[in-house]
């Protein structure tokens, strides 16, 4: 496969005293990857023009590819713009397009046109611009001896809109002619090494031109495919075959044949099987609901949540007696179970999941050791518990709950 080289330089003293988390490179790590380009290095730099003719000096020497984020914007500290001009040696020009972007973005928001304004519609005249439709600050492509160096703004969601539009496009087109596809499988309830073990025979009689990843997330594995040949019929119908091998081969835990998050498979499920789902969440506090309510047309088979936290919402609305919560404690089977019952008649609803958790850090009166979490499924024949301990803080133990529980959804309605 290909080994094109690429670099990342971000820049921004903000980066540097961590008071913004560099999520930016991760994100274009992801994607050059996918395409088949290497990532040798990711470099972060402050606003300093010393450090970051350094970095690019470096980088350049490095990679074919340099992709850098940050110091684009109108403000003072921003000197990634005017910096590239000079590295590049051209001249700044007012881009017509940009110029007209830029007006028209501050009519749609009342704002007056600043001299500010005008120089973010400055471009080097030596570059190719990358139309910023999120935003006023273009992107900027430079060729040079053969390297591409590519200037994005630090904004993630501008950076990332550009990337989608047009550089990927363009490195796909510029430095292959090979067609690229992916397949994925994605798998639950299973670790690594038992996947790893289960497809041992199948992973090693992989083509060389057809690579296996493994990509773990929480309770589930996702097992991708990357495949690259110069016929793109003939490559899919052969990534079809493998990804179908390994399907059979780990069905008991496959969970769906593309890269959908859990919601959206929940969310596919209950449309295809006209049935409704309802919740009843105490530590999650809506947490679940949110989720599923992530995924467009959730109004077709999600009725609602109730988040009851305090244990009188449990009673008036959900049917847990107060003698249960005497007896066994509010993060207990008989609570989750009578909150999974209660929902599923108080919602209306075909299934209806139920959560109750303690999630720390403090250890309440509770009975329960901190991060025990007990779930419920029900539909109106059956109900399935499970308890659940999870040793991080609250704000990852709630995570874990969260992807449990909709894990714990998907295996009752499949039955598996
Ligand atoms: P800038 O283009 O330098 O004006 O960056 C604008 C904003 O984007 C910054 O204030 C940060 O909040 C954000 N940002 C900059 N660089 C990154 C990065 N590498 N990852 C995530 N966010 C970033
Ligand atoms: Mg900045």
């Amino acid at each position: 496969m290909s080994n094109i080289a690429a670099s990342i330089i971000t820049i921004g003293d903000e980066l540097l005293i961590g008071q913004t988390i560099d999520t930016n490179s991760a994100w274009i790590a992801q994607h050059l990857n996918e395409l088949g380009i290497d990532v040798l290095r990711r470099v972060a730099v402050g606003d300093d023009k010393v450090a970051i003719v350094k970095a690019l000096n470096e980088e350049i020497a490095n990679a074919t590819i340099v992709i850098i984020t940050g110091g684009l914007g109108p403000t003072a500290d921003d000197i990634t713009k005017p910096l590239l001009c000079e590295y590049f040696g051209g001249k700044m020009v007012v881009s017509e397009q940009v110029l007209e972007h830029v007006k028209a973005m501050m009519m749609k928001r009342n704002r007056p046109f600043l001299e500010r304004n005008l120089k973010q519609a400055e471009v080097p005249d030596i570059c190719t611009v990358l139309f910023n439709k999120m935003g006023s600050a273009p992107g900027m492509w430079f060729d040079k001896n053969g390297k591409v160096v590519i200037a994005l703004p630090g904004v993630p969601f501008e950076m990332v809109s550009i990337m989608e539009d047009e550089v990927l496009p363009r490195f796909r087109k510029q430095f292959f002619s090979d067609a690229l596809l992916h397949r994925s499988v994605i798998t639950a309830g299973e670790g690594e090494s038992f996947i790893a073990e289960k497809i041992k025979d199948i992973e090693e009689s992989l083509p060389a031109h057809i690579r296996l990843a493994y990509l773990p997330g929480a309770g589930m594995v996702k097992l991708r495919l990357t495949g690259r040949a110069a016929n793109a019929e003939v490559l899919g119908s052969e990534l079809d075959k493998w990804q179908r091998q390994l399907a059979e081969r780990l069905s008991e835990i496959v969970i769906a044949m593309e890269d959908i998050p859990l919601e959206h498979v929940l969310g596919r499920w209950f449309a295809a099987n006209g049935k409704t789902l309802g919740l009843a969440e105490s530590c999650t506090g809506g947490y679940v609901g949110h989720l599923i309510t992530q995924v467009a047309g959730a109004s077709d088979y999600f009725k609602g949540s109730i988040v009851c936290y305090a244990e009188e919402i449990k009673q008036s609305l959900l049917g847990v007696t107060a003698d249960m919560l005497a007896q066994e404690g509010a993060v207990s089977e008989t609570v989750v179970v009578e909150m999974a019952r209660g929902a599923l008649k108080v919602l209306d609803v075909d299934y209806a999941f139920a959560i109750t958790g303690l999630l720390g850090p403090a250890a309440t009166a509770d009975r329960v050791e901190v991060g025990t979490i007990w779930m419920a499924v029900a539909d109106k024949d059956s109900v399935k518990t499970k308890k659940f301990w999870f040793p991080y803080d609250r704000a990852r133990n709630k995570d874990m709950a969260v992807s449990m529980g909709m894990l714990m959804i998907w295996k009752f309605i499949s039955r598996k």
